[in-house]
């Protein structure tokens, strides 16, 4: 009965009038975004019912108790996502990981990132490696304010690779062997064969992560792999998809060189990270298959080389150079077949610097690729992107990133057009020289996730 009366709705000439109940909202006067139309619908209105988007009209709607929050005229957009971060990585160099902090200091500096993303308007974030569920389970449970987590638990990589975190004078630390640090604690494990591989991603699905993240090439970070590497065989990273599948879930691959982007997507790869040597190619096979493309775009900024984890180490500086050469047409390449593609940052460091390179990286997306591809990416790509987690899924009740009936109430109201300026949501043409800027953007005037209200200056 208490649910037939919530639910009732009757339809008026002048709009719709809901039997909202207490845990209702009513935002009035707002022009949405919805994430993926390249517009603002002008002047709307948006019920959401407890935490989930009940409608959305030009016409008033009337919500009895409804709380109402008037948007001004001001954008009502989805909650940006984040398609590739490392909130457990907050350290500087991969080795610094390993040898200089323990996983109390790394877990304690995650909450503090994790509430600072939520706070500049990520309501959901794709962890892409490191990090396993506890994050989760803290800010689901309403004892810390962040945003829904998509996690990977341990990177999966051979030894030597990008996965590889160790000294080279570390034993192999095969598996969650005791030699390691990141092994220990399920970041990261070298597995060199499909037994390994299997083994590990069967241990990162215990632990509750909804995808697998694997180091199937080369990086510019770490520190034994060339970024050419061809890391892992079709027959390893087919097994990895092999226990993916058998979870409903799916496999992130970190791939640089076209060989390793094409074997993944051969293999049955999902989603392609990086992928820096993108081309026409690539991209119908993309397509084919239903694959996505998440890339960091700092790797195209003039300030590159400032980079923590790549200016401490000679031999790293040198792979940047060289990949920057190698990847000179990444960026022509997506503008001209636009695969789809999710935003992505990528950071390693601490907050301060995540912060900056996360703004730096909207605005250097904003300018390469159009400010609307950059909030697809942000919104509605990256929402189909985590959705790809299948049985995994730790919310599956709606969508992600887009302001549609039925989907999650994971909204922002902000102060202007992000389709015109996407300074807004805090991009930065400044790097490593940006003002040092608090979490919460002013702009950012109402933050909601799953129906609650964590933030509203309006
Ligand atoms: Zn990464």
């Amino acid at each position: 009965m208490k649910n037939a009366l919530r639910f009732s709705v009757i339809a008026l000439s002048c709009g719709a009038v809901f039997s909202a109940s207490a845990s209702s909202t009513l935002f009035t006067n707002v022009d949405i975004f919805n994430g993926t139309k390249n517009k603002l619908y002008e002047d709307h209105y948006v019920l959401v019912e407890n935490n989930l988007i009940k409608a959305i009209s030009a016409k008033p709607i009337e919500a009895a108790d409804a709380l109402v929050i008037n948007g001004e005229g001001k954008t009502l957009m989805p909650g940006l996502i984040e398609g590739h971060g490392h909130l457990l990585l907050n350290a500087g160099t991969l080795n610094d990981h390993e040898n200089n902090r323990t996983i109390e200091e790394l877990a304690s500096r995650a909450t503090v990132n994790a509430n600072a993303v939520f706070q500049s308007g990520f309501t959901t974030w794709r962890d892409a490696g490191g990090l396993n569920t506890g994050l989760r389970k803290t800010i689901d449970s309403g004892m810390l304010e962040g945003p829904r987590l998509y996690t990977s638990g341990a990177f999966i990589g051979p030894t030597g690779s990008h996965a590889d975190f160790s000294n080279l004078t570390t034993p192999n630390q095969h598996l969650n062997g005791p030699q390691t640090s990141m092994g220990r604690n399920n970041v990261s494990v070298n597995t060199d064969t499909v037994g390994e591989i299997k083994a590990a991603a069967r241990q990162n699905f215990k632990q509750g992560n909804s995808q697998l993240k694997i180091m199937s090439s080369g990086g510019v970070a770490s520190s034994f792999d060339p970024w050419q590497l061809n890391a892992m065989s079709a027959e390893e990273i087919g097994a990895a998809v092999e226990v993916a599948d058998a979870y409903g879930s799916y496999v992130m691959s970190h791939a640089y060189s076209k060989k390793a982007i094409l074997r993944n997507l051969d293999a049955g790869v999902k989603t392609i990270e990086h992928g820096f040597m993108f081309d026409g190619e690539i991209n119908k096979k993309m397509k084919e298959k239903g694959a996505y493309i998440t890339t960091n775009m700092t790797a195209f900024s003039p300030y590159l080389s400032q980079i923590e984890a790549i200016n401490s180490n000679p031999a790293s500086k040198r792979k940047a150079e060289s990949a920057t050469k190698a990847f000179k047409n990444y960026i022509s390449n997506v503008k001209k077949y636009q695969p789809k593609w999710g935003f992505h940052t990528d950071c390693v460091g601490d907050v301060t610097s995540c912060i900056k390179q996360t703004d730096h990286t909207i605005y250097l997306a904003g300018k390469e690729l159009g400010n609307f591809y950059t909030l697809k990416g942000m919104t509605s790509v990256n929402g189909e992107i985590v959705k790809l987690s299948g049985v995994m899924d730790p919310y599956p009740e709606g969508k992600l990133g887009v302001v549609e009936v039925g989907a999650y109430a994971d909204l922002l109201v902000v102060d202007g057009n992000p389709l015109e300026d996407l300074s807004v949501l805090g991009a930065n043409e400044k790097w490593f020289d940006a003002k040092e800027r608090a979490p919460a953007l002013d702009t950012i005037k109402v933050i909601m996730k799953d129906g609650k209200i964590y933030k509203n200056t309006l």
